[in-house]
């Protein structure tokens, strides 16, 4: 372990020296991901019961289609998308539902979620699955992707059928994010040693389907059989003769992963503050997300689980594991071995990872890796020194320390004025503070805080709109009200002088 540790921080001082980057700042936490490759993807007995919150993307919870005490099998529509935004969610094994109400997910509120719970038989049984024809369309595409319940798999959790545009040829470019930069994770790394195929061809059909002519897979140059894998795979995919797919290295420095990175570094193309890849022609998919593509199509099976990396210092045996949605993570460290009981658990790496505080949260299919690292004496937080390394690292071009000085006055709309909304909380600002200064925290709920000073300033705009239009109703249904009068009284004053006019003396008309 010491020697793993040791190479690896030499090549993190290696690179840099030697790389070239072609986005702002960045880090270089030490990589710590040689402990989970080991060995090949392993499979977990099934967990006790799943756990599957029906909210495990961006967009509103599905609604439920089943009921405590059904039975149901692997593969079977348990809960529906609310439309238009939602996905649907499928039993990733057969069993019976046992309940469904509020448990606790991995957030870093500690909230709990609407779920569905299933107790596995044993068995497995798999609904019946038809393999699709290739997507030859977008909208053909986006209906795999919807009902196939994909969103995306790198962490971002956002529906796959949302990002894709409707027209043929308006996005020219497939950008696939095998980069995985993150500290510790190593589960799209052992996914493009396994499954390049699926990965490749998946990759492919998507790039097929949007009438894209080129498919440029970013892999950081720490993951040489991961590379070499797709290459081979590739070089002997002959289906899509139109296509042109580059396999590309590129350098190993944190935040590599993040969408607007890799496209910078694969593109040299920066993706406006206010405007999406697409603008530029461009999509992006990760690895994982592009095999369950492939799964979709070729077997026709909906998402039933993902690769998740159990890792850290406190694990005994670090591995990756194909583990079932829905399946606690207290099951799955258990299984790999827990050294240290008053480890501390992170979803995700070190850097953007969001604390477990309860072991009974379940995987979701956004779930990469379960962190468990022994507890660590917490750095005492010194006053900012103005010493700017917080600015270098910013791969955005952000002001970190001014951002700091601004959440902490609480001043929303200087928060707002410096891009705020443009931080991805990627966390290089707050690595390289040497007075410890948790930053990130500073921003979210600086961020939250501009967001409810906006919703309330709509709230306030709409109720005084509200208001106006009330008042010039009325102000109009008075002025009908009194022209109506006016009108009636001047017909009575009419039907009186008429009727004077008849009853006077014949000689006075
Ligand atoms: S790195 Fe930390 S101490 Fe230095 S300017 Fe930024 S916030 Fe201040
Ligand atoms: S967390 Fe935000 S401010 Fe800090 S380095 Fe990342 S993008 Fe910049």
């Amino acid at each position: 372990m010491i020697i793993a540790k040791l190479v690896e921080k030499i090549d993190s001082f290696i690179h840099q020296l030697t790389e070239k980057v072609s986005f702002h700042g960045g880090v270089h936490p030490a990589q710590n991901k040689l402990m989970s490759t080991h060995q090949p993807i392993q499979t977990a007995p099934f967990a006790a019961q799943l756990i599957l919150p029906l909210n495990q993307h961006i967009g509103p919870e599905s609604v439920p289609l089943v009921q405590i005490g059904q039975q149901v099998l692997a593969g079977e529509l348990i809960a529906r998308c609310a439309p238009p935004l939602g996905v649907p969610l499928h039993a990733p094994t057969s069993g019976t539902i046992t309940d469904i109400g509020d448990y606790p997910i991995a957030h870093a509120s500690g909230i709990y979620s609407r779920c569905i719970v299933l107790t596995p038989d044993g068995l497995n049984q798999m609904a019946s699955f038809t393999p699709r024809s290739i997507p030859t369309s977008p909208q053909s595409l986006k209906a795999i992707l919807l009902h196939s319940g994909i969103i995306g798999m790198g962490g971002a959790g956002f529906p796959s059928f949302r990002k894709i545009a409707n027209k043929t040829g308006q996005i020219h470019t497939l950008i696939v994010n095998g980069a995985e930069c993150e500290p510790f994770i190593t589960c799209d790394d052992m996914l493009m040693r396994e499954r390049p195929t699926a990965i490749i061809e998946g990759a492919l059909m998507v790039a097929h389907a949007l009438g894209a002519t080129r498919v440029l897979v970013g892999i950081e140059d720490n993951k040489p059989e991961a590379a070499l894998a797709m290459k081979t795979v590739y070089q002997h995919a002959t289906q899509y003769p139109n296509i042109q797919l580059d396999i590309v290295p590129v350098p190993t420095i944190y935040p590599m992963g993040g969408a607007d990175q890799l496209i910078t570094q694969l593109t040299a193309k920066e993706v406006p503050s206010d405007g999406h890849s697409s603008d530029l022609g461009l999509i992006m998919f990760n690895v994982a997300t592009l095999a369950a593509v492939y799964d979709a199509v070729t077997v026709g099976n909906p998402v039933l689980n993902r690769v998740v990396t159990i890792t850290g210092f406190a694990i005994e045996h670090p591995c990756n594991v194909l583990a079932p949605i829905g399946t606690p993570f207290n099951h799955l460290v258990t299984w790999a071995g827990l050294k240290q009981q008053d480890a501390q658990w992170l979803m995700g790496g070190p850097m953007m990872g969001v604390p477990v505080t309860n072991f009974q949260s379940p995987v979701i299919k956004t779930t990469n890796c379960i962190l468990a690292n022994p507890p660590e004496p917490e750095a005492e937080t010194l006053p900012c020194i103005r010493c700017g390394a917080c600015m270098d690292a910013c791969p955005i071009h952000l002001l970190p320390q001014q951002l700091y000085w601004h959440a902490k006055a609480g001043e929303l709309e200087k928060l707002e004025a410096l891009h705020l909304k443009d931080c991805i909380e990627c966390g290089c600002c707050a690595y390289v503070c040497p007075s410890h200064i948790p930053l990130v925290q500073y921003y979210r709920h600086g961020k939250v805080a501009v967001r409810t000073a906006n919703n309330d300033k709509i709230a306030a705009q709409r109720a005084k709109q509200r208001h106006e239009n009330q008042l010039a109703r009325k102000a109009a249904e008075e002025q009908e009200r009194s022209n109506r009068l006016a009108a009636k009284r001047a017909a009575m004053m009419a039907a009186d002088e008429a009727a004077q006019a008849a009853e006077a003396p014949k000689e006075l008309r």
